[in-house]
C-alpha cells in the first residue's frame, strides 16, 4: 500500500512468532459443507460465544472478511487440508454446529505465519519493510499526544535505539504468561502493551483469560510451560470420568486404569449436560464443567486434577489411519510428553476395543482482555494502534476457537491497511519526526534508568522464583473460579510480592550484550502491573460471564449468571500510576442485530 515500515520483532525472525503454535485451525463463513453456515451464523456464534461481551458491529466485520482471509492465504501457498475433490477441507470447533475450520494437519499457525512471512519478505526485498529482529519494545514515544515513535532495545548488544514514525501499531500478543504457567511461548510477555497502558492507552477488560479446557495436566512444581491438545481432538474424542467416586480413588491411587472402566461406568458429562453441543461446547463452559467434576473428587490423574479425552469410539468407527491422518501430529506430541499413545488398544470388553485415553486439565490459554481500540483499531493514544490478540476488540468474555487466527489476520490483512489511511491522511504536513525532540530523549533516559534499577538491586531471587510465585497467586486467587475475598487476598498478595521483587530481585551481568535475565526481569515487572489489572477488572465486575467466573454469580446448575442490566459494557483502565488503583471508564455496549439472551448450549 506504499507505507514505509519499520518492523520489530523479539525472535530471530517474525517467522517465529507464537503464532506458529496454532494447532487447529482458522474459522471462516464459506459453507463448503453445505451446512447452513453463513456470514450471519459465524456473526452470531461469536457474539453468543463472547458471552455478549463484544463489539456488535467489530463481530459482524470480522464475519464478513472471514472469508477473504482464506482467499488471501490459499494465494499466498497456505496448505490448507484438502478433501478427495480438492475442495478445501473443514473441521469443527466449539460453539458452533456447522464445520467452519480450515487447518492445515496440526501446524495451521506455522503455515499461515510462512504465508504472512513469504508476503512481508517481497516486500523487505521491495524497499518498503525494514526488518528489525531480536529488538524488544521497551516504550512508545508521545509528541504532542500523538505516538511518534519507540524506543527498542537491541537484544543482542542491549543498546537502546530511538525510531521515529508517522503512526506505531503493536501486534504484540496476549498477557497469559502472567500466571506463569500457560499454553503460551515462553517468550510471550506484555511488555509493549503495558507500556502503551503506562502511556495513557486504556486497557479494555482484563478480567476476559481464556482457561482452555484440553491441556497436558501440571505433573509438578519443577514445570515451566504447559502444552495444549487442540480443540479440535474434541471433534472425534469423547471427555469422560468415572460415573462411581470408587473408580475415581482407584484412578488416583494408580491401582485401575481408564480402559479398565467398561462404557456403562463412564460419565461423559458434556454430552450429558450439554445434549446439543456435546464435547464441542466452547472453551469456558468444558473448562468449568471439568473442574466441577474434579472439585467433587471424580477427577483422574494421580492428582485427581484431570479428566479423559478417549478416541476409542471414534477409532472403532473410523479406523485409527483416518484418525491419524487428522491428528497424527497430536498424538506424537502427546506420546512425546507423556509416553502414551492414544492410538494403542489397552483392552477388550464385551467385543469391545477400549484404547488409551489422553489425560487433559483446563490451563491458561488466550486472553480476550488487551489493548482498547476503536472500530478503526487504534487506541486512545492517536497515533498508536493494537491489532490481533493485544487488543481487546472482538471475542468479548470468551474466544471460540480457530478465531484468534481469524481476528488476527482480520486486522492486519483488511481492517488496519484501510484504517490507518485515515490517520495518516493529514500526517503528511509532519514529515520525518526528528528523534532528537525531548520526547524521545525522556523516554529513552527512563528506560535506561529502570534497566540500572533492576540491576542495581542486586538481591537474591531469580526472575524465575518470583514470576513462579505470583503464577500461583494468579490461578490460585485469579484463576478459574473468583471471589471477592480471594480477589482482594490476590491482590494484596501481588503488592507484597512486587515489594519483594523490588527489593530482592537478583539480576546477573551487565545491560551491555546480551542479557536474557535482565529481559525476563523487564517483563516480570509488567507482567506485576498486568496480574493485578486483571483483579482489579475482576473484583470490579460483579458477575459472571464467559471466562469471567465470579463463584457468588451463577445458576442452581452451576452456569455462569450475567448481570447485563450493570455490566453491559466494556470496562477500560486508565492508568494512574504505580500502586494505586487505576480509573474505569466504561463504553456501553450496544446491539441492534442480536438479541442479548442467556447462553444456551443444552438443546
Ligand atoms: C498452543 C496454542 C495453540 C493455538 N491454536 C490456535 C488455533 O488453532 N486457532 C486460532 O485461531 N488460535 C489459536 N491460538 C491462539 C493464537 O495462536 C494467538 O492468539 C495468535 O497467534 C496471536 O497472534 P499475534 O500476532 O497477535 O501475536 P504473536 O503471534 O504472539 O506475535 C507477537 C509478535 O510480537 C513480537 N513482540 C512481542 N513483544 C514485543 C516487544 N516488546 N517488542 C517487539 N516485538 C515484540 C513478537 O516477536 C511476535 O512477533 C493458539 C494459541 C496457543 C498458545
Amino acid at each position: 500500500m506504499g507505507f514505509n515500515v519499520y518492523n520489530f520483532c523479539i525472535q530471530d525472525s517474525p517467522r517465529r512468532a507464537h503464532s506458529i503454535a496454532a494447532q487447529g485451525g482458522i474459522n471462516a463463513a464459506k459453507c463448503y459443507q453445505n451446512d447452513g453456515d453463513s456470514i450471519y451464523r459465524l456473526f452470531y456464534d461469536t457474539v453468543k460465544g463472547g458471552d455478549y461481551r463484544a463489539r456488535e458491529a467489530n463481530v459482524y466485520r470480522l464475519a464478513e472478511v472471514s472469508n477473504n482471509i482464506i482467499d488471501q492465504c490459499v494465494a499466498q501457498g497456505v496448505p490448507f487440508a484438502r478433501e478427495y475433490g480438492g475442495m478445501l477441507a473443514n473441521r469443527s470447533f466449539g460453539g458452533a454446529q456447522v464445520s467452519r475450520t480450515f487447518y492445515a494437519k496440526g501446524q495451521t499457525g506455522q503455515q499461515l505465519l510462512l504465508g504472512a512471512y513469504s508476503s512481508l519478505s517481497c516486500q523487505v526485498k521491495a524497499g518498503k519493510v525494514k526488518l528489525y529482529t531480536r529488538y524488544e519494545m521497551e516504550d512508545v514515544v508521545i509528541v504532542d499526544g500523538r505516538a511518534r515513535g519507540i524506543i527498542a532495545k537491541n537484544l543482542v548488544t542491549g543498546k537502546l535505539e530511538r525510531f521515529s514514525a508517522n503512526a506505531v501499531v503493536i501486534a504484540t500478543g496476549g498477557y497469559g504468561n502472567t500466571y506463569f504457567l500457560s499454553t503460551n511461548a515462553m517468550g510471550c510477555n506484555c511488555t509493549a502493551a503495558v507500556q502503551c497502558y503506562r502511556k495513557g492507552a486504556y486497557f479494555a477488560n482484563p478480567s476476559y483469560v481464556q482457561i482452555h479446557p484440553t491441556c497436558i495436566p501440571v505433573h509438578g512444581d519443577k514445570q515451566s510451560k504447559l502444552t495444549l491438545m487442540s480443540e479440535s481432538l474434541r471433534n472425534d474424542g469423547r471427555i469422560w470420568v468415572p460415573k462411581n467416586i470408587e473408580d475415581a480413588k482407584a484412578l488416583q491411587a494408580g491401582t485401575k486404569q481408564g480402559w479398565e472402566i467398561p462404557e456403562e461406568d463412564r460419565d461423559y458429562y458434556l454430552e450429558r449436560r450439554y445434549p446439543a453441543f456435546g464435547n464441542l461446547v466452547p472453551r469456558d463452559v468444558a473448562s468449568r464443567a471439568a473442574k466441577e467434576r474434579c472439585d467433587k473428587g471424580f477427577g483422574v490423574n494421580n492428582t485427581g486434577l484431570a479428566v479423559f479425552l478417549d478416541f476409542s469410539e471414534s477409532i472403532n468407527r473410523l479406523g485409527l489411519d483416518v484418525i491419524m491422518q487428522r491428528y497424527g501430529n497430536l498424538f506424537e506430541m502427546y506420546e512425546e510428553i507423556t509416553d502414551v499413545f492414544p492410538g494403542d488398544v489397552a483392552n477388550e470388553i464385551n467385543g469391545v476395543k477400549y484404547y488409551k485415553p489422553m489425560m487433559i486439565y483446563p490451563a491458561i490459554h488466550y486472553t480476550m482482555g488487551g489493548i482498547w481500540v476503536d472500530y478503526e483499531l487504534q487506541t486512545s493514544i492517536p497515533g498508536l494502534f493494537a491489532i490481533g490478540e493485544c487488543n481487546f476488540s472482538d471475542h468479548g468474555a470468551n474466544r471460540l476457537g480457530a478465531s484468534a487466527l481469524m481476528q488476527g489476520l482480520a486486522d492486519g490483512y483488511f481492517v488496519l491497511p484501510y484504517t490507518i489511511q485515515n490517520y495518516l491522511a493529514d500526517q503528511s504536513i509532519w514529515g520525518k519526526v526528528s528523534t532528537d525532540l525531548p520526547e524521545f530523549d525522556a523516554a529513552e533516559k527512563a528506560v535506561d534508568a529502570e534497566l540500572d534499577r533492576l540491576l542495581n538491586i542486586k538481591g537474591k531471587r531469580s526472575v524465575d522464583s518470583i514470576h513462579k510465585e505470583l503464577g500461583h497467586i494468579m490461578w490460585e486467587y485469579v484463576g478459574m473460579g473468583r471471589t471477592t475475598e480471594g480477589l482482594k487476598t490476590g491482590l494484596k498478595k501481588m503488592h507484597e510480592l512486587e515489594k519483594e521483587f523490588d527489593e530482592n530481585l537478583f539480576v546477573p551481568g551487565t545491560k551491555e550484550g546480551l542479557n536474557i535475565e535482565l529481559d525476563k526481569a523487564i517483563h516480570l515487572r509488567d507482567f506485576f502491573t498486568m496480574g493485578q489489572l486483571v483483579a482489579f477488572d475482576a473484583l470490579s465486575r460483579n458477575e459472571s460471564c464467559g471466562g469471567h467466573f465470579r463463584e457468588e454469580y451463577q445458576t442452581e446448575e452451576g452456569e455462569a449468571k450475567r448481570d447485563d442490566e450493570n455490566y453491559f459494557y466494556v470496562g477500560c483502565w486508565d492508568y494512574k500510576g504505580k500502586g494505586n488503583e487505576p480509573e474505569l471508564i466504561k463504553e456501553p455496549l450496544e446491539y441492534e442485530a442480536i438479541k442479548v439472551q442467556t447462553r444456551n448450549y443444552k438443546n
